[in-house]
Formats: structure tokens, sequence, C-alpha cells
């Protein structure tokens, strides 16, 4: 299992819900939390490691592993907050990002049971970062478009050196 990077289509796909939360859907989810942790990351998408399907998993900084299957952001607060926000597979690229401070989120954990959680801070961050990749949309995608094609540039730049 690796986590693909900018440049990979899967990325951009609209993911499709999960069928039935199984045997094989919760060991892909242990798969990805230590892929996850591996990288250092917060939160790993199922687009992420070319699995184009409606799941992802995260740690905030309570420490707790949430899986989110079928996820649906059914509410987001007017205010607004920025936070700097760096990807798996937007390697070395952080940016800031404008999002809605808090969020209600509905999803179902892996034991397939429905669950509404209310988050802000970090935890909302996360959850909304993860989201979008279930959209095919990435972080970069809600910044300055001028930031955006430097961030490209230089990723596809260090793409390119490491093919070479
Ligand atoms: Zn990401």
């Amino acid at each position: 299992m690796e986590v693909i990077t900018l440049g990979n289509e899967t990325l951009r796909i609209k993911a499709a819900p999960v069928p039935e939360v199984t045997d094989e859907i919760r060991s892909l989810i242990r798969e990805m939390f230590i892929v996850m942790e591996k990288a250092d990351g917060v939160g790993l998408a199922a687009p992420q490691i070319g699995l184009s399907i409606r799941l992802f998993v995260l740690k905030a900084d309570d420490g707790i592993e949430r899986a989110f299957i079928n996820p649906q952001i059914i509410q987001t607060s007017p205010e607004t907050c920025s936070y700097e926000e760096g990807c798996l597979s937007v390697p070395k690229v952080w940016e800031k990002v404008i999002r809605p401070e808090k969020i209600t989120v509905q999803a179902l954990n892996e034991r397939g049971r429905p669950f509404t959680l209310e988050a802000d801070g970090l935890l909302a961050r996360i959850i909304q970062h993860e989201y979008d990749h279930l959209d095919g949309i990435l972080f970069i995608d809600r910044i300055d478009p001028a930031k955006k094609a430097k961030a490209e540039e230089k990723f596809l730049k260090k793409a390119s050196k490491k093919d070479a």
C-alpha cells in the first residue's frame, strides 16, 4: 500500500460509496492507519492509496483513531478560520487554507454503525481536508490560484528530478 501523489488521476475522481462494511474494509482501515502513522500524517483518505471509495481515517490532537465510511458533512459554521495545511499526496507543500471553523459530520464507523460528530479545531480541519479527497479535491484547489500554480510547479519539478 503506497500513497499516491499529485498527477495521479485517482486523486481527481469522485469516489464511490462503500457498499458494505465488511471484514475486508475493516482490515483495509487497519492498514490505512499504519500507512498514515508511517508517513507521519494525521489523516488518510482511500483515494490517496489508489482506492476510489468513500472512506478516510484520521488521528487528531486528541490521539483517537477514527474511521469515516460514506461520510457526509451535514452542517458547517458560518465562522471560518485559516490554518496551514499539508497533504501526503502533495509532499513538501504547506499553505494556509480558509475553511469553516465547526462542522457536523455523519458517517458509518468500522462496525458499520452510523454516528454523528460535531467537530471543531484540528479535528474539523482534518475531516474537511479528507472529505475533499473523496470528491477529487486537493487543498491546493482552495488556495490563491497563483500560489496553487507555484505549488504544482514546485512539486512537478521535484517529481521530474526524481524520474531523471
Ligand atoms: Zn490530503
